[in-house]
């Protein structure tokens, strides 16, 4: 179903106050990017916001990720050795599939059922509520380039 920009808009400003959040035209302009490119940087999401708010700053675009964040509205992914991605997809335990080469990220569901779907060898009396997966590998399209 196509949704008109001003659909989009309103569902945009539902679900930043269901966060409990100020709409402000910055936090409308990274949501909406981070919906159409999910494990988008913070630099990648700066570029998607530029042409339509000329003059946001990357400090803006951090402030407005690091309050979706804390609010659970996004989820923060820091691959090791590049910089922190961020998606609006929260809550289902999912993991990822990193490629080595070219850093595409691809989404897992997760292992196996419920949070937390691996249990570590020894807790040491934790109550484990979640783990956070990474494969690390190939991806096909770097496979077939070598
Ligand atoms: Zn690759
Ligand atoms: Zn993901």
């Amino acid at each position: 179903m196509a949704h008109t920009t001003v659909e989009r808009n309103e569902d945009l400003v539902r679900i930043i106050r269901a966060a409990g959040l100020k709409v402000t035209a910055p936090r409308l302009a990274v949501l909406e990017a981070l919906q159409q490119a999910p494990h988008s940087s913070a630099e990648h999401l700066l570029l998607s916001v530029l042409p339509a708010l000329p003059g946001t700053s990357a400090q803006a675009v951090y402030g407005v990720l690091a309050a979706f964040t804390e609010a659970g509205l996004v989820r923060r992914f820091d691959p090791p050795g590049t910089a922190a991605l961020f998606e609006c997809r929260v809550g289902d335990n999912h993991h990822h599939l990193l490629c080595i080469r070219c850093g595409k990220v691809t989404d897992v569901d997760c292992v196996v059922g419920a949070a937390p779907c691996l249990s570590p060898s020894d807790s040491s009396g934790f109550a484990v509520l979640s783990a956070e997966v990474t494969f690390n590998g190939i991806c096909p399209q770097c496979r077939n380039a070598s």
